[in-house]
């Protein structure tokens, strides 16, 4: 068979496009597809009046992987943002992650101990095993931190009364009994500078890039254009649904333009109470500390996801990854065929996590 690349990449996400950059480097023909009409996947960034507007949802880069942190920082340099969202409760307004600046305004107390004490005393509410995710919340962190940060909130995200949700869904809470609103754990944390679309167009370089075609449309023409594939969309889309669909959770964001230069002072805010539809609004300028005389902002409403809108955050209960499985046998049979990131693998994937599994199928093809 006479291929025309060597590798054709589905997907200029940075699952695919580390991949690009990898098989180009060791000169081997590349060409890359996306059906959208743009680079960059989930992480693109539209640039308006000077400031990066996160189209498909709020990007953060932070990292422990000191590898992928380097790999990164070949594209771009990384800004100092530190993500320390805010939750407003009606109104109240509560530092994130909990810890002790939360506690404190929460019960007007000073010390760990204080606020060790009165959550220690209110998680004796639930006796027995957690039944669903309001007991194992409670069961962790007490009832106040439950009832003003955690109940409306995660009701919305799932679009289910949280004593009809499963106990597991959450397994931990993390509360940090020190005054630090550091959302992350992580070593490495920051937003590139420039914004992510030219990162990834910085991986992309030299290497050709076809925008608007979608595989599963043009698959006659692509199937048999390189000697592999490397598949970064949805993984039963590509099986043509044959053993059903996955299931995500959608997302609808409303995003405005203000006339203002500084609207909430940070750049993300929580909405935890329930009567308000969106849980988050996020402004995108503090990303990159943005001094422009506008502002724009998004608001983020979880909702009901259907085949065919654009899917954001896999369920991963036992029904679905069952179903995956039986794609990933299907998967088994496509021999030039390589599945991979959040699509391809149905998987919450954060963005360094993506990245480095892009490196290790790198390692796995090119036996380094
Ligand atoms: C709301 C939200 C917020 C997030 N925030 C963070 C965060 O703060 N920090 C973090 O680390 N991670 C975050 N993530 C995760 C991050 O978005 C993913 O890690 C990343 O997008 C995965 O990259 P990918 O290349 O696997 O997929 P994508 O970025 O989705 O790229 C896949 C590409 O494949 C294309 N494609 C699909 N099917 C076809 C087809 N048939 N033909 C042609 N092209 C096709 C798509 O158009 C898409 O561009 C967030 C995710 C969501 C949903």
């Amino acid at each position: 068979m006479n291929y025309q690349y060597d590798y054709l990449i589905v997907g200029a996400g940075p699952f695919g496009a580390v991949f690009a950059h990898e098989a180009y480097k060791r000169g081997k023909s590349v060409l890359v597809i996306d059906r959208r009409n743009h680079v960059a996947g989930n992480l693109y960034c539209e640039s308006k009046d000077g400031i990066n507007i996160h189209v498909y949802g709020a990007h953060i880069f932070h990292t422990s992987l000191k590898h992928v942190w380097d790999y990164v920082n070949q594209f771009a340099e990384f800004n100092h943002y530190v993500n320390s969202p805010v939750a407003n409760y009606k109104g109240e307004m509560y530092n994130l992650p909990f810890n002790m600046n939360t506690f404190s305004k929460m019960w007007n107390i000073r010390t760990p101990k204080e606020a060790e004490a009165i959550i220690t005393e209110q998680r004796k509410a639930i006796t027995g095993n957690p039944k669903n995710l309001e007991e194992q919340a409670i069961s962790l962190v007490g009832t106040d931190i439950y009832e003003k940060l955690i109940k409306g909130y995660t009701e919305k995200q799932w679009g289910r009364k949280c004593t009809e949700l499963p106990a597991f869904i959450i397994k931990r809470l993390p509360v940090r009994y020190t005054y630090d609103n550091n959302y992350f754990n992580d070593r490495y944390q920051g937003i590139p500078e420039g914004g992510y679309t030219k990162m990834i167009e910085r991986m992309l370089e030299g290497i050709e890039v076809r925008l608007g075609v979608d595989f599963l449309v043009h698959r006659d023409e692509y199937q048999s254009i390189a000697k592999k594939i490397i598949y970064t969309g949805p993984i039963d889309e590509y099986f043509g649904y044959s053993e059903g669909s996955l299931e995500y959770r959608g997302l609808h964001f409303e995003t405005e333009c203000l006339e203002e230069e500084n609207h909430q002072g940070v750049a993300v805010v929580n909405y935890t109470e329930g009567n308000i539809p969106y849980t988050r609004i996020i402004e995108h300028k503090h990303f990159e500390f943005g001094t422009q005389p506008v502002t724009y902002v998004t608001k983020e409403y979880p909702r009901d996801w259907t085949v065919g809108e654009e899917a954001y955050y896999p369920v991963n209960d036992v029904k679905n990854l069952d179903l995956y499985a039986k794609y990933v046998e299907l998967a088994k049979q496509e021999d030039n065929v390589i599945f991979g990131g959040r699509l391809g693998e149905y998987k919450y994937y954060d963005m360094d996590k993506v990245i480095a599994s892009s490196l290790e199928l790198v390692k796995r093809v090119f036996i380094i």
